[in-house]
C-alpha cells in the first residue's frame, strides 16, 4: 500500500506500475502536455517531477512510505529541469518540435558550462566544500548590455542587420552561394561608431568576470553526478543564462576500490597471523585506523575475502553504510628452519600421503627446480598470451 497516489495519478498510472509503465504513461502525457505544444506549463512540470521520482527506484520506494513530505525530508534533488529529462527521454536536445534549444517560442538560453572536478575517496568519504574560479561573460553594467549610448547600435548596412552575407562565386557553369559572417559587425548585424562604443566593454555589451563557486561535495556522493548552478553560465543581452553543471569524477584510490557504497581492499598478512592469530590494522578514508584482532584458532586463507559491515561508504542522502571487503593475501616465508617443522608437525593435520598408481605405472624421482623466466615460459592460469613480439616462444613438448 502506498501513502500518496498524487504521483501515480498525475501519470495515470496504477502503484504497481513497472519502469516501462511510467515511461510510456510519461511519454504519452509529456507529448499532450508540453508547452511547446500549448500544454500548461505547470502541469508540465508537475507530471515531470511525478515521472522523476518515481522513475528512481530509490526516490520511488521513499515516496510509496512516506509521501512528498518524505522526499523533502530525504532532501530531494532540486528537481531536474523538466526540458532537460524531457529531451533525455525522447534523445538529442532541441529541435524535437522544430524548434532551437527552447522551442520557437521560448527564450533562447545561453550554453551550460560543464567544469569536471575530480574527487578523492576521503573528500567523497567526509565531504567538502571546494571553491571553484569561474570565468564567465557578464552583461556590461555600464551599458546595461547595449553597448554604448542610448541610439548608438545601428543595423549593419553591410548585411543589412543580418549578420551574414551572401556571395555569389561562379564555378564554371554553376554558381555558387556562400554564406559567411558579415566581417563589418563580425556576424552581430549591428554597428556602433568608435566614439560611441562603451569604454567599459568596447561596444561588446558583455564584459568576463571572475567568480567564485562554492561546490559542496556531499558525503556519499558518486562519480558521474552533477551539481548544478542555475543561470551561472554566460549571460549576454535578450538571452537565458545557461547552467554551470559541475560533474564530480572520483580519483582513483591507491588502497580502496569502490563499487556503489561499498569499499574492497586488499590486506597482506604473515603466514603466522593467517594461522595463529594475531592483529592487523586499515587506515581508512578518514583520520581512523581499524584495528582488527584475528581470534586464535580462526584460520585466513590466501584469496579469501571477509567484510567489515559498516564501514564502507556513507550513502549520499541517508548516510548509511555500505560495507567494507577484505581481501587476504597471505605472505608465505622463502625459507624454514627444517629442525622447526615438528612443530608444524604437531599443529598442522597430518600430510597427505603420496597417491596410489597402478602397479604398471613405474615411480621415477625427480627435481624440483626455480623457473628461469628469460628459458621458460609458465603459462600460468591457462590465461592468453601477451603480445610480446619477435621473441620466439618455448613451447611445452609433452603433448
Ligand atoms: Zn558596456
Ligand atoms: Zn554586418
Amino acid at each position: 500500500m502506498v501513502k500518496e497516489r498524487k504521483y501515480y495519478d498525475l501519470l495515470e498510472v496504477p502503484e504497481d506500475a513497472s519502469e516501462s509503465d511510467l515511461k510510456k504513461a510519461y511519454r504519452k502525457k509529456a507529448l499532450r502536455l508540453h508547452p511547446d505544444k500549448g500544454g500548461d506549463p505547470e502541469l508540465f512540470k508537475e507530471v515531470t517531477h511525478a515521472y522523476e521520482v518515481l522513475s528512481d527506484p530509490q526516490k520511488r520506494s521513499v515516496y510509496d512510505a512516506r509521501g512528498e513530505a518524505g522526499l523533502s525530508e530525504s532532501g530531494g534533488m532540486g528537481g531536474m529541469d523538466p526540458q532537460d529529462l524531457f529531451s533525455q527521454l525522447f534523445g538529442g536536445g532541441g529541435g524535437f518540435f522544430g524548434g532551437p534549444s527552447r522551442g520557437p517560442s521560448g527564450p533562447r538560453k545561453s550554453k551550460d558550462l560543464v567544469h569536471r572536478v575530480h574527487v578523492s575517496l576521503e573528500d567523497l568519504y567526509k565531504g567538502k566544500t571546494t571553491k571553484l574560479a569561474l570565468t564567465r561573460n557578464v552583461i556590461c553594467a555600464k551599458c546595461n548590455g547595449k553597448g554604448g549610448k542610448e541610439g548608438a547600435v545601428r543595423s549593419c548596412t553591410s548585411c543589412s542587420g543580418r549578420g551574414i552575407k551572401v556571395t555569389l562565386r561562379q564555378m564554371g557553369p554553376m554558381i555558387q552561394q556562400l554564406q559567411q559572417p558579415c566581417d563589418e559587425c563580425s556576424g552581430t548585424g549591428e554597428f556602433i561608431n568608435h566614439k560611441d562604443k562603451c569604454k567599459t566593454c568596447n561596444g561588446k555589451k558583455t564584459v568576463s568576470e571572475k567568480k567564485m563557486l562554492e561546490v559542496h561535495i556531499d558525503k556519499g556522493m558518486k562519480g558521474g553526478q552533477t551539481i548544478t548552478f542555475r543561470g551561472e553560465s554566460d549571460q549576454s543581452p535578450g538571452v537565458v543564462p545557461g547552467d554551470v553543471i559541475i560533474v564530480v569524477e572520483e580519483k582513483p584510490h591507491d588502497r580502496f576500490k569502490r563499487t556503489d557504497n561499498n569499499l574492497y581492499t586488499e590486506v597482506e598478512l604473515d603466514l603466522l597471523t593467517a594461522l595463529g592469530g594475531g592483529s592487523f590494522a586499515i587506515r581508512h578514508l578518514d583520520d581512523r585506523a581499524l584495528v582488527i584482532n584475528l581470534v586464535p584458532g580462526e584460520i585466513i586463507k590466501h584469496d579469501e575475502v571477509k567484510v567489515i559491515t559498516g564501514q564502507g561508504m556513507p550513502s549520499q542522502r541517508h548516510h548509511e553504510f555500505g560495507d567494507l571487503f577484505v581481501k587476504f593475501s597471505v605472505k608465505f616465508p622463502d625459507h624454514i628452519d627444517p629442525e622447526k617443522v615438528h612443530f608444524l608437525e604437531q599443529a598442522l593435520p597430518p600430510r597427505k600421503a603420496i597417491e596410489k598408481f597402478p602397479k604398471n605405472i613405474a615411480l621415477e624421482e625427480a627435481d624440483l627446480d626455480m623457473i628461469d623466466p628469460r628459458k621458460q615460459d609458465y603459462m600460468g592460469g591457462g590465461d592468453a598470451m601477451d603480445e610480446d613480439e619477435g621473441e620466439p616462444r618455448v613451447q611445452c613438448a609433452n603433448q
